[in-house]
């Protein structure tokens, strides 16, 4: 069997359908993992990398005393799988081959990702062939010559790769740990350092510092509006920016009219059609369409898998001499892009364009086959379509513009304006995605005098620098040599998940500057580009072969080992100095009660909660919803009414959470709950915010004194405000509770909202467990629940709800859980129920049972049975049994209905009896009379 491996599972099932001509390609499915086969052929995915650095067993521990983070720079690695099942299936497939080709992505990552593969093969197959397909596109004619033409694996290629991957690991766990060590940050918090990661946060930092210290400058614009053939025109005084405002008014009063036409200069300027794409200019003309750069790229990644675009990974802009240009364009003749293809072939230029990289392992990004809005959705069809028409651009004739420059006189002040016609358009018919804007202006003639009809100084200020926008940033890792093309998006986005940078342009957060200056002031060598740039030049050595894997991870080692030399010398300091600062993120502002400080607090598990930092004395707080919701963290923005900081919740791969001030959000959303309080009233209300009580719980847990003070309230009326508000109070804890209970009980469903069928059966009269343990079933369907979803809920709510009830009349957690498996929660059926059976249900004495069964009968104010001795039971259930017919079942039934003995039936009437027992009255009758017979026959035979 031939085996192929490739990337993605994607790409395995192309590669299988290309391979295979005619052929069926049949799919099956392994551990839930595909295989493609056709013949004696099998194609298989993997998920990029299946196996994983890490450190050998040991180092788990961070605190460890051994095993400190400077050690995890000499700490052995090895490699786990981190897709066992893939890893699996591969094994599994590989001890049947006998030739395997590998077809993984051709750059370093692919190689890697390729010896990985080919590792997990050896280990069970010693002997198999193993080759390399090498392409660039997943298009016939690329897949069929790549597997025509099969290499060796290049294993230098794949020892950069490794050499990279042990040194980022060495790099970010071993600086990662100390950092977060020394700042006593541990959990979600960790503070985490990186390689590439740290230079590049680095320079959005100084960036941020350069804006922060930029002081602006004021200057002075001076223009003109004159006018031509009804035609208004815009001109500049030749002087640019007068940086003194006097000069410029001077220029602006000497601007008399008429304005004089100096001089006409006529000239063209070539426009010369853009280079091909290779990853860095790709994104930044996708960013240009609004995609970010992660988005760019994984669009990007899609679109190749599927043989629509070559490879997006590239460093290239120079098309190779084997890129089959013709081809490409009579593949994409039959896009929806016929029309802009055909011109381009009419009026294709004798060269395509060429950028100043070039490079050998992939041609520029272009489009290898043909895709369709429908088939492939919005985004993917915009990112296909910038590809596509960038390669007509690369092909199309340079544009020709038709500059003209006129200068005037006005009193003997210079002023100038300028005008561009395109005369030959060229590649912009093509690409519409730079803008080619023309300024048409009239005809003049040197010497003719014209109005001017207004004349304007504007002030301005001079604009500090710009943050980095991503594309902008992965320019500028390009040129510092930060990163690759493979991965400075990701270091983007791990920046962004981190916390250590925000928006777009990108800002730093505090804690990303604190970690970054407490890493320049003592180790400054993790924060410069420099020793990323060497290591990068090391990785370049490797694929060349001029140096081996293990003597660059060396230098690495002791590159670092320098730094940690800095580092360690000032742990304290820099933890110090990392907590100090970053305290100062979780600040919001004054306590509205007592003016300490309001902060976020972030306790253990996923509680959090607003506090004042002179707790206890000051106990105000503001509960804020669970973590899972979102991590707490403060804005830039702030609260105009309280001069608060304003809250956010963030959370992973969702749109976060804005509570906004979070004093605003604590009134409202409480102002519901404490209208219900009878006594309370718009004035009462205002009063008690303006003495910072602002909920239910702090007007019931609040001494009456204070109330009388704080709301100038009679004593009464506040004990009254009180006792109404522990009401309310204990009104919305049941209302929270059976949210909760419903929350807990009913399944989550698509379309489902349990907000919507609580306000429904709060509509109906429902809003705690009690309601709900006696409601009907019609009420709940009302609501939108299924029928037998009803049932099994209101059970649910029967068993809990009474549960609760038994619990609150004194019966021990203990008797209870007996009672609930015989099947007795409701405290009706202690009346009901016999002591005996009780006791013999649930295995309990009868003396626990009695005493359980007093409890309930005070709480349903009943009268509590009387307890008979055992004897007397004894006997009477003996003489019932006695009566022919009369079975154990039905003595029970008269037990459980209170006739225990045989005066009792006798006494009986024989209707009540039957409705109380479930026996046939008839039956009834019929026992009356046999044991009225045996009796007297006793009597006569005494
Ligand atoms: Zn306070
Ligand atoms: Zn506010």
């Amino acid at each position: 069997m031939h085996l192929i491996v490739a990337e993605k599972n994607i790409s395995a099932h192309r590669i299988a359908q290309i391979l295979a001509g005619g052929q069926k390609v049949a799919e099956k499915k392994d551990v839930g993992v595909s295989t493609y086969s056709f013949g004696d052929t099998t194609t298989v995915g993997l998920r990029g990398h299946v196996v994983e650095v890490d450190f050998e067993p040991g180092y788990e521990n961070w605190r460890s005393e051994t095993y400190t983070p400077r050690s995890l720079i000499d700490a052995k690695t090895i490699k786990v799988p981190t897709e066992k099942r893939i890893v699996a299936l591969l094994q599994k497939l590989a001890r049947h081959a006998d030739r395997v080709t590998i077809a993984t992505d051709f750059d370093t990552e692919g190689e890697l990702i390729g010896k990985e593969a080919y590792e997990l093969v050896r280990a069970v197959n010693r002997n198999v062939k193993v080759d390399r397909a090498r392409f660039s596109a997943i298009t016939p004619q690329e897949i069929k010559t790549a597997f025509a033409n099969t290499t060796d694996l290049d294993f230098a290629l794949a020892s950069a790769g490794e050499a990279r991957q042990s040194i980022d690991l060495m790099w970010g766990a071993s600086l990662t740990r100390f950092i977060s060590l020394a700042a006593r940050r541990g959990g979600n918090n960790i503070l985490s350092v990186g390689r590439v990661q740290s230079p590049t946060l680095s320079m959005i930092v100084d960036r941020e510092k350069e804006i922060e210290k930029f002081v602006p400058e004021k200057y002075w614009q001076l223009g003109l509006l004159t006018e031509k053939a009804s035609e208004q025109i815009e001109a500049r005084h030749t002087n640019g920016r007068f940086k003194d405002q006097k000069i410029a008014e001077l220029a602006r009063d000497r601007t008399k009219e008429p304005l004089v036409v100096t001089e006409i200069k006529e000239g063209t300027k070539q426009d010369r059609s853009p280079s091909p794409f290779d990853t860095t200019t790709y994104i930044v003309a996708a960013a240009r369409l609004g995609f970010s750069a992660a988005n760019a790229m994984r669009i990007a990644e899609e679109l190749y898998m599927n043989g629509y675009i070559s490879y997006p990974r590239t460093d290239n802009t120079v098309y190779p001499a084997s890129l089959d240009l013709n081809g490409v364009l009579a593949t994409i003749r039959n896009s929806p892009f016929k029309k802009e293809v055909e011109w381009t072939i009419a009026h294709r230029r004798p060269e395509p364009t060429r950028g100043k990289k070039s490079s050998t392992d992939h041609p520029p990004i272009h489009p290898t086959g043909v895709a369709t809005k429908e088939g492939i959705g919005d985004d993917a069809f915009r990112i296909y379509e910038l590809v596509l028409l960038r390669f007509l651009a690369t092909l199309a004739p340079d544009a020709l513009w038709q500059t003209l420059k006129i200068n005037f006189d006005a009193g003997g002040e210079p002023y100038t304006t300028t005008g561009g016609r395109l005369i030959e358009p060229g590649w912009h018919v093509v690409y519409p995605f730079s803008e080619a804007k023309e300024t048409i202006l009239p005809t003049f003639i040197t010497g003719e005098k014209l109005p001017i009809r207004k004349v304007s100084l504007d002030e301005k200020e001079t604009m500090p620098p710009a943050r980095y926008t991503q594309s902008k940033l992965i320019q500028r890792m390009e040129e510092l040599g930060l990163g690759t093309k493979s991965t400075r998006h990701e270091v983007i986005a791990k920046l962004v998940s981190r916390k250590y940078v925000e928006g777009n342009p990108l800002r730093p957060t505090l804690v990303g500057r604190v970690v970054t200056e407490a890493l320049e002031h003592n180790a400054d060598a993790i924060t410069k580009p420099d020793m990323t740039q060497t290591i990068e030049s090391h990785m370049q050595q490797i694929k060349e072969s001029k140096r081996t894997r293990d003597d660059v991870i060396k230098e690495s080692r002791s590159m670092l080992h320098a730094a940690f030399d800095q580092l360690e010398a000032n742990e304290r300091v820099i933890g110090d100095d990392i907590r100090d600062r970053t305290a100062e993120e979780l600040n919001l502002g004054h306590c509205p009660v007592c003016g300490g400080t309001l902060a976020i607090k972030h306790l253990r598990g996923s509680t959090q909660f607003i506090g004042c930092s002179r707790y206890p004395e000051c106990t105000f707080n503001i509960g804020l919803p669970v973590t899972q919701w979102g991590w707490a963290v403060r804005t830039d923005d702030i609260c105009e009414k309280h001069h608060l900081h304003f809250v956010r919740l963030v959370r992973k791969g969702a749109r976060p959470w804005d509570i906004g001030c979070p004093l605003c959000h604590h009134i409202t959303s409480n102002a519901e709950s404490l209208t219900e309080i009878p006594s309370m009233n718009e004035a009462l209300l205002e009063k008690a915010r303006s003495k910072h009580i602002y909920t239910v719980a702090e007007i019931a847990h609040s001494e009456p004194e204070r109330l009388e003070k704080a709301l100038l309230l009679a004593p009464d009326a506040a004990q009254k405000l009180k006792t109404e508000a522990e009401g309310v109070l204990e009104k919305l804890r049941r209302r929270s509770e059976c949210r909760k209970f419903m929350r807990n009980h009913l399944i989550p469903r698509k379309g489902r909202s349990y907000s919507k069928i609580i306000a429904a059966l709060k509509e109906s009269g429902v809003s705690d467990l009690s309601d709900l343990a006696k409601a009907n079933p019609v009420t709940l369907e009302k609501a939108g629940i299924g029928e037998t979803e009803a049932r099994d809920l209101l059970f649910e709510a029967r068993v809990t709800y009474n549960g609760q009830v038994l619990k609150e009349i004194g019966i021990p957690a203990v008797s209870l859980k007996k009672y609930i498996a015989a099947g007795i929660n409701d405290p009706a059926e202690f009346v009901t129920t016999t002591p005996e059976n009780l006791s013999k249900k649930t295995g309990m004495s009868i003396g626990t049972v009695n005493r359980h069964v007093a409890l309930v009968c005070e709480y349903l104010h009943r009268p509590a049975p009387v307890k008979i001795p055992r004897a007397r039971i004894e006997k009477g259930r003996k003489e019932l049994l006695s009566v022919k017919g009369l079975t154990e079942s039905v003595a029970e039934k008269f037990a459980n209905a209170g006739v225990i003995s045989g005066d009792e039936l006798l006494a009986a009437d024989s209707k009540q009896l039957s409705a109380a027992s479930g026996i046939d009255a008839e039956k009834i009758r019929n026992y009356q009379t046999l044991l009225k017979k045996k009796r007297e026959t006793a009597v006569i035979q005494i």
